[in-house]
């Protein structure tokens, strides 16, 4: 299908996607990577009167570690995460870059736009929640910081507001004896998650887990925080069944739907079993050996 008509507007720097922005209001769409608004107005899913493309902003494609996190520019593509040296070294988000769609996707498709579409099936959102994100936000009345947690509000919603552009994503630097890891299944490579995880986790002197973080996606409306595996990891030392009980908690909250990816108690069921497999890899990265 072709989509409705639209006025299309070429934006070469922020502030004139902002003016574009601001004029033409809620009738306006930004255009970043055109993987999921394109189809979506194709089926007359998204019908916006006009399209603000930002892809002739030159300098927005950066990824650099900046005081204290990993910037990801509103024009960075998947593609360049999956190959960056620099993101190498942040495994959580280095693992979601080479699941997300196909290769041919992730040459289009960018960070910042996954997280501004918020599909609750999407890799990204899954990655930055338990990455700990946030996002930048630049409208006329200037700039803000959202979290990850408040920037993705429900399917398909996020707070970037009328007249709004998300300029940046940042991924906290991991502190010391901190490693992730981030796993999706999929019918086949290209697919949407049939489920997918994420953890985080930080190991204190003592050998405990000072800090932890654990999110799970296609299980829900959006990305989940799994907050009672979060409380049962933090202070506790690493076991077999520690991860267990993780996973029991992802198992808890997960509400998914049926469809032809699967029963709901599968999907229920596998957003438990990645939990434990993104645990017992964030172990192994820290070098402890999976746990027992
Ligand atoms: C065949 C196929 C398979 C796919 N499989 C997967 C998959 O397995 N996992 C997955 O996570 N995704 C998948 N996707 C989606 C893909 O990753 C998209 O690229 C991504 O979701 C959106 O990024 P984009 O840059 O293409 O954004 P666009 O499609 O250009 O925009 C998406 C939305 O975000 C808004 N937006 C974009 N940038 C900004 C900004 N800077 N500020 C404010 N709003 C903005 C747009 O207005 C639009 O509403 C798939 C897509 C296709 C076509």
């Amino acid at each position: 299908m072709f989509p409705a008509a639209f006025e299309y507007q070429r934006a070469r720097s922020v502030d004139e996607a902002l003016s574009l922005l601001a004029k033409h209001g809620s009738d306006a769409r930004i255009l970043a990577g055109g993987q999921s608004l394109i189809p979506a107005m194709r089926y007359r899913l998204a019908r916006p009167a006009v399209l603000v493309d930002i892809n002739p902003i030159s300098g927005l494609d950066y990824l650099r570690e900046d005081k204290g996190a990993l910037v990801v520019g509103a024009l960075a593509r998947d593609s360049a995460l999956e190959n960056s040296a620099l993101v190498a070294r942040y495994r959580l988000v280095a693992d979601a870059s080479m699941v997300v769609a196909d290769p041919v996707v992730r040459q289009s498709g960018t960070v910042v736009g996954s997280l501004c579409h918020n599909d609750p099936s999407g890799d990204w959102p899954v990655a930055a929640m338990a990455g700990g994100a946030s996002v930048l936000v630049r409208g006329a009345k200037g700039e803000r910081v959202v979290a990850i947690d408040d920037f993705l509000v429900d399917s398909f919603t996020m707070t970037v507001g009328e007249g709004e552009m998300a300029i940046e994503v940042r991924f906290p630097t991991p502190p010391e004896r901190t490693a992730g890891a981030y796993y999706k299944i999929e019918r086949k490579v290209g697919d949407f998650a049939t489920a997918c995880a994420a953890a985080r986790v930080t190991l204190g002197a003592d050998g405990a887990i000072a800090d932890a973080s654990v999110a799970i996606g296609a299980v829900g409306p959006k990305a989940m925080r799994v907050a009672g595996a979060e409380k049962l990891l933090r202070g506790a030392k690493p076991s077999r069944e520690l991860v267990r009980s993780a996973g029991d908690a992802a198992r808890t909250i997960a509400d998914p739907v049926a469809d032809n990816r699967g029963s709901a108690e599968y999907k229920k069921a596998m957003a438990g079993v990645l939990v434990e497999r993104a645990l017992v890899t964030a172990f192994e990265r820290l070098g402890i050996g999976g746990p027992k």
